[in-house]
């Protein structure tokens, strides 16, 4: 038997807390639901930068108006993640319309096709798809149209975004919405074996029939059931954190990453500020070291404004135990690469509360065990594109040398020995191997396909098979790639839209 829920306590007010009440309360009128958080303490400034899903999520899944978003928030948008420098490769670009580079697998003779792109398109700087050639010519996804008397946005990109700008955003939505935010801390957690019976904040206790643990990696609620936790086989485990501004002028529509010795770097721009960071992993160079090379690395950056933070990859393979739901990072992070985590979360919290809604909030095993399994997939999915992109990494140093050799899963594998053996294939199995998936992943095979070639992967089926590329798909490819720059560069750069476009949108 299940149990009908009439009222939610979330706790946690950050990112994840917030859209997990949000996406609650819309699909599930009636229902009661309030955010406690100690609402004083400062947001963290990790979190900046998004996933394609996102726009969707916000903009449809939770009503939340473009128009108004965009005003309030200021957001950059992010066409691709480029990789400026990962050890030593040529640079290379994830762009959200990766896709689109590759042939229509329903056209006739797409062999050559593929050919074509593995040879010469694949690492092209001549043929770039369009989030490659927004990056590269500094524009926005928006342009005007006449025809349509404003503003028009090619919808591939997601956002950068200002955390303090956002969360203070999400926080006004709540409040409109008739979602109570108390302004507590909880300090004692009462249980009957997992299940929570009672919340004790400094101020007051909270009881609900369903609560959400979203208190990010202090875990207070889960800390509290007995949930396995999956950890994955990375071992970055800290990130240092500084900001510089900007101008408008100078926003890089991507997030950028650049090698570092015990990891990576990042530079997310927003629409006053440079973010950058760097992930390291502390088992191969301590803090200190980490800071130094973090300044060096950096321009315009203080180091007495560097920030440490410490995390652990991995998840709790049981998100939702008993009558307590953990998102965000106390359900589990991969790690920042791809910038999967919000997104995922915000996902996540879509799924629950349509899978809530669908039963009339009745909350049965069935319905736990199918949420689980989806939060589940989804970290095993994000975490096989993220360990791709170390097992072909060519750094030198020990951490990078280590990071060679982590655990890929048995899906990878077969996907890989796959394209060695036949190249790249529009029919191999989109789910990977996730027979129970009944929506897009977040990375699909060819998006492994693109990423381990551009990191230098070969396939023995083309090396090994020559393919004749004729003149007149030539002359076609070289016409689209020439159509999609041109069009580009009519786009608004960020500057021009907030100073202008901004009303005819
Ligand atoms: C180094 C790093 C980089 C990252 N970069 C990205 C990125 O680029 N893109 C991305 O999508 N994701 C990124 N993430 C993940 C990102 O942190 C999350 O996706 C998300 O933005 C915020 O997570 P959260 O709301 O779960 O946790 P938090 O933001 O930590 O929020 C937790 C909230 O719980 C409250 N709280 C804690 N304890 C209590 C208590 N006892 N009582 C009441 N309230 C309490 C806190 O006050 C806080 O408001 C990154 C994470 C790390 C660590």
């Amino acid at each position: 038997m299940g149990e009908r829920i009439e009222d939610v306590t979330v706790v946690g007010g950050g990112d994840s807390g917030l859209l997990a009440a949000l996406a609650l309360q819309r699909t599930n009128p009636g229902l009661d639901v309030s955010v406690v958080d100690d609402f004083d303490r400062p947001i963290p400034q990790v979190g900046k930068s998004t996933f394609l899903a996102i726009q969707q999520i916000l903009h449809d899944s939770l009503g939340i108006d473009e128009q108004r978003f965009v005003e309030a928030v200021q957001p950059v948008w992010k066409a691709s993640v480029y990789f400026r420098d990962w050890c030593g490769c040529d640079p290379f670009h994830y762009p959200f319309d990766q896709r689109r580079k590759f042939p229509n697998p329903e056209e006739r003779d797409t062999g050559e096709a593929y050919y074509f792109y593995y040879a010469e398109l694949a690492d092209s700087d001549d043929h770039l798809s369009k989030c490659e050639q927004l990056v590269a010519q500094g524009k926005s996804p928006w342009s005007f149209e006449p025809r349509e008397g404003g503003a028009r946005k090619y919808e591939n990109v997601a956002y950068h975004l200002d955390t303090e700008r956002f969360n203070g955003f999400l926080r006004e939505l709540c409040l409109e919405r008739d979602i109570s935010l108390v302004d507590d801390e909880v300090v004692t957690v009462d249980t009957a074996g997992d299940r929570i019976r009672r919340l004790r904040g400094r101020d007051r206790a909270y009881e609900a029939d369903l609560y959400v643990d979203a208190s990010g990696f202090s875990r207070v609620l889960r800390g509290e059931q007995d949930a396995a936790f999956r950890e994955f086989d990375l071992p970055l485990d800290a990130a240092l954190n500084a900001r510089s501004e900007i101008d408008l002028s100078e926003v890089v529509p991507a997030t950028v990453i650049d090698t570092g010795e015990a990891g990576w770097f990042w530079q997310i721009d927003t629409s006053d500020s440079r973010d950058r960071g760097y992930v390291y992993a502390s088992e191969y160079v301590s803090e200190s070291e980490a800071r130094a090379e973090f300044v060096d690395h950096c321009e315009g950056i203080d180091a007495e404004d560097v920030v440490n933070y410490e995390f652990s990859s991995g998840y709790h393979d049981r998100a939702w135990i008993e009558n307590c739901v953990a998102v965000g990072n106390a359900e589990g992070f991969v790690e920042p690469l791809q910038s999967t985590g919000l997104t995922a979360n915000a996902k996540a919290s879509v799924t629950l509360a349509t899978l809530l809604s669908g039963h009339g909030r009745v909350a049965t095993d069935a319905v736990r065990e199918r949420y689980n399994a989806w939060v589940e997939r989804t970290w095993e999915s994000i975490y096989d594109f993220v360990s791709v992109h170390y097992a072909f990494a060519d750094g030198e140093t020990a951490f990078w040398e280590s990071a060679r050799g982590l655990d890929l899963s048995p899906r990878v594998e077969l996907l890989l020995e796959d394209f060695d053996r036949n190249g790249f294939d529009a029919h191999v199995d989109p789910t990977m191997g996730h027979s129970d998936v009944d929506e897009p992943l977040f990375f699909q095979p060819l998006d492994f396909y693109a990423l381990i070639h551009n990191m230098g992967a070969t396939s023995e089926f083309y090396e090994a098979h020559d393919f004749e590329i004729d003149d007149e798909t030539r002359r076609a490819v070289e016409r689209n790639y020439g159509s999609i720059r041109d069009d580009v560069a009519d786009h608004y750069d960020h500057r021009e839209f907030y100073h202008g476009a901004l009303g005819q949108h």
